[in-house]
């Protein structure tokens, strides 16, 4: 159990076992790739062990760090304090606190795209990942390079072990269609797993207005399925909020959602919504699915 740290500046996670020289967690979870920034490697923590699960083929082991009640009740009280502030001011906060392990994920989608444009003020060596299934559409990895032209963020991506040609070859055939969670598990939650060995807090782009499941979000709190802080900046902001903001900043956005497309993920499980619709129905449409497991 870490011991947490419950006022200033000290990190929350007390040191562990120091790795073994030469040997970099976050190159080794980067498929042996650099990562940004450099001092995201050596990572030292009090680990919890959890097995990895489903596809035997990418049989591994994962660590998650835990957090003691003290450090989950800091976080609450940060959360409330944080209530008021503007996205900067919290993405602020945590850049003052976790920085350099301090990452974001993104799926490009137009809090991500935001998000970036904060990052790119705040401070833009923060690293910014996506989590590349292989079923992206198009358009969402041509963003990316806008991205990196606009604000010089270069959105890492970070792939499952498998290509999609392997895996599917693996299993028979595209699993989305017959075992979405499975296939959401292998190309999605199990790749963040692997990322966040090497952070201690993520920030993410979720929306309290998004979705029921997502209504009560905190602005930060315990993500024990990662092991990590999560900081939501834009929790209270509505979808009217982040357009006005891509509009008013001209932050590049994927065409696809000019096209019907309110939220865009994988290609063979995202369609475009109609008049009246709610913004994620077009998400795994046709099934109970609707959340891909990175926030439930
Ligand atoms: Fe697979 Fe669809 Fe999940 Fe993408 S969204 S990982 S294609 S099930």
């Amino acid at each position: 159990m870490a011991t947490a740290t419950l006022s200033g500046t000290e990190p929350m996670s007390e040191p562990a076992e120091k790795p073994p020289e030469n040997f970099c967690p976050a190159m080794a979870a980067n498929n042996n790739r650099p990562v940004r920034p450099e001092s995201a490697c050596g990572s030292s923590r009090n680990c919890a062990t959890v097995p990895g699960q489903t596809n035997s083929s990418t049989a591994g082991q994962h660590t998650v760090r835990t957090a003691s009640p003290e450090e989950i009740q800091w976080l609450a009280e940060q959360s409330r304090r944080l209530e008021s502030a503007t996205a900067e001011e919290i993405l602020q906060w945590a850049v003052e606190r976790y920085f350099p392990r301090f990452t974001m994920a993104t799926g490009l989608g137009p809090e991500g795209c935001v998000i970036i444009s904060m990052l790119a003020k705040i401070e833009p060596r923060v690293y910014v990942f996506n989590l590349d299934t292989g079923y992206q559409f198009p358009e969402t990895l041509a963003l990316r390079e806008r991205i990196a032209e606009k604000y010089g963020i270069v959105v890492d991506l970070q792939r499952p072990e498998l290509s999609v040609q392997q895996y599917e070859a693996l299993n028979g055939g595209p699993v989305y269609k017959t075992d979405p969670d499975r296939c959401c598990f292998d190309r999605k939650v199990r790749v963040l797993h692997r990322v966040a060995a090497n952070f201690d807090a993520w920030a993410t782009g979720i929306r309290r207005d998004q979705s029921p499941t997502r209504a009560n979000t905190p602005i930060v709190k315990w993500d024990a399925k990662f092991g990590l802080v999560k900081i939501s900046p834009l929790a209270n902001w509505t979808r009217k909020d982040v357009w006005r903001r891509i509009m008013e900043e001209g932050i590049p956005y994927n065409p696809l959602h000019d096209q019907g497309y309110t939220s865009i993920g994988c290609w063979p499980c995202t369609r475009p919504v109609g008049e009246g619709e709610d913004e994620r129905a077009g998400r795994w449409s046709g099934t109970a699915k609707t959340e891909c497991g990175l926030h439930t």
